[in-house]
Parts: C-alpha cells; sequence; structure tokens
C-alpha cells in the first residue's frame, strides 16, 4: 500500500532520515522500531504530510503522495493519530468523535438556517457512527465524559476512535502503548486485531513495548540513523547482532 524510496529529511546539516527506503504491505500491521533519535517519528510525519521531505519519495497504492497536506491524505483514508488537543479536552468523547468527519452541512449559517431538516438528520447519523466506535472500542460508558478526564490508555483509545469515523485504509500509530497500564493495552491490542482483521484496516506503528509488538506486527521495521538496518519477524529481529548492535550503542 504505501512504499518509501529513498527518503531523505535533513534538519540544517542534520539527516534526522537518511535514505530511508520500506515498504507497508497491505492488510499488514507493521511495526517500526528502532533506538531513540532513529527518525522513526520524522519518517512517520513525512509519509502522513506533516513534514516535507527533503528528497525522496512516498507512493500509495501507485500513486505519488510525497508532499501531499495531510487533509488531503485523509481524504484518500491515509491517517496519522495524535494526541487529543487541548481545546477539544472540554468535549466529551461522543463530540469529540463527532467532529472528525468534518464537511457537515450544519457548518454554514446558510444551512443553519434554512437546511435544519437535513443537519439533524446528518447529527442523527454522526451520533450513531459515535456510539458504535464507542461500543467497539469497549468505553460506551465514557461517552458523555470529557476527554480531557480520561486516563493515557483511555485517550490513546478515542485517538483510535477518531480513525473510525471515516473509512480509513492505513493508519499510523506513534507509541499507543506508551505509559498505558496492561489491562487498556490489551484493550488497545485487541481493537487494533479487530480493525486489521475484520474492517481491512492496514496498521503501521512505532512501538517500544517488544511484547506488543510482537503480539500485533508482522514485519516488524528496525530503523537506525535514519535507515532502515533490518526487516522481519519479531523473533528474526531480536536474534538480528546489527539491531543488537543499535540497541545496544545507544
Ligand atoms: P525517533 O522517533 O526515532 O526517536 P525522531 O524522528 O524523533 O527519532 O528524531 C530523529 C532525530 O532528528 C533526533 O536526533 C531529533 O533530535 C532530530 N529532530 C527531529 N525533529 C527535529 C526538528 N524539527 N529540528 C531539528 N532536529 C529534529
Amino acid at each position: 500500500m504505501i512504499r518509501v524510496e529513498n527518503l531523505h529529511k535533513h534538519f540544517g546539516g542534520f539527516h534526522a532520515v537518511d535514505g530511508a527506503s520500506l515498504e507497508i504491505a497491505t492488510g499488514s500491521i507493521t511495526g517500526l522500531v528502532g533506538p531513540n533519535g532513529a527518525g522513526k517519528t520524522t519518517l512517520f510525519n513525512v509519509i502522513a504530510g506533516v513534514l516535507e521531505p527533503t528528497s525522496g519519495q512516498v507512493r500509495m497504492d501507485g500513486d505519488d503522495i510525497t508532499g501531499l497536506p495531510p487533509h488531503v491524505l485523509f481524504h484518500k483514508g491515509l491517517l496519522r493519530t495524535f494526541q487529543i488537543a487541548h481545546e477539544f479536552s472540554s468535549m466529551t468523547c461522543r463530540e469529540n468523535l463527532m467532529m472528525v468527519p468534518g464537511g457537515q452541512s450544519g457548518e454554514t449559517l446558510w444551512n443553519a438556517w434554512f437546511q435544519r431538516g437535513r443537519i439533524a438528520q446528518e447529527e442523527e447519523t454522526l451520533l450513531k457512527k459515535a456510539d458504535e466506535v464507542l461500543d467497539f472500542l469497549t468505553i460506551s460508558h465514557l461517552k458523555n465524559e470529557r476527554a480531557g478526564n480520561l486516563s493515557g490508555g483511555q485517550k490513546k483509545l478515542l485517538e483510535l476512535g477518531r480513525t473510525m469515523m471515516v473509512d480509513a485504509k492505513i493508519v499510523f500509530l506513534d507509541e499507543v502503548g506508551a505509559g498505558v497500564n496492561r489491562t487498556l493495552l490489551n484493550t488497545i491490542g485487541d481493537a487494533i486485531l479487530r480493525l486489521n482483521q475484520e474492517r481491512g484496516y492496514t496498521f503501521c506503528m512505532i512501538e517500544h513495548d517488544m511484547d506488543f509488538i510482537g503480539r500485533l506486527c508482522d514485519p516488524v521495521i528496525v530503523m537506525a540513523e535514519g535507515k532502515v538496518l533490518a526487516q522481519g519477524t519479531i523473533d528474526e529481529i531480536k536474534a538480528n547482532e546489527a539491531v543488537i548492535e543499535a540497541y545496544l550503542g545507544t
């Protein structure tokens, strides 16, 4: 689904991504690991249109998507999860989900005055969808809770839920397991697996927790110093001497 070719991202003279090439297969849950500073987040941000690459190419289903802005990629089904922004923390979980799709009739003044029926219908559909998403993620009980009151793990589930409000094809998850307790980590892992198996989502995830990676990801790609160092199953990666050396060197 995604092909990255010889990608470079330089910050001044520093090469954060330094000629990375990789593929993310349709239907896979691909893990991206590597020592701190390896360039994983920068690579994610370039693929997801948050940063412009210095050079190189990103393709999605054969189309050149290099440098396209996030909202264009969003409409192509490529999503990157972000922390719930501060300004949305006073809104409920349900409201946070309902505002994801955008482009609703009620957003223009004209429609707000003259198309009340249509707006009510759209809101009804969105509300139903938001409740389905909350149910899928087993957090229905939190639908009227303000996002700012959620625990770290619950916020991660809500972030994942936001991708379910639109027709995502591929979702980039940045350390979804960081600082999350074991129980919620299992819930998040289950949701990722079900989205992959039942709804055909492709995932690419940066993660440090090797158990979590081992449970979910195949293949696992290892980055070091801005390049792809190795790729394989979790067991192959763990036994790879260059990988062990890269981790020990930090
Ligand atoms: P990782 O996610 O693997 O820990 P990052 O992509 O966050 O790695 O960072 C790779 C390197 O690029 C780090 O040394 C970091 O300090 C540097 N870097 C990242 N973003 C910027 C930036 N905006 N300006 C300058 N250097 C940056």
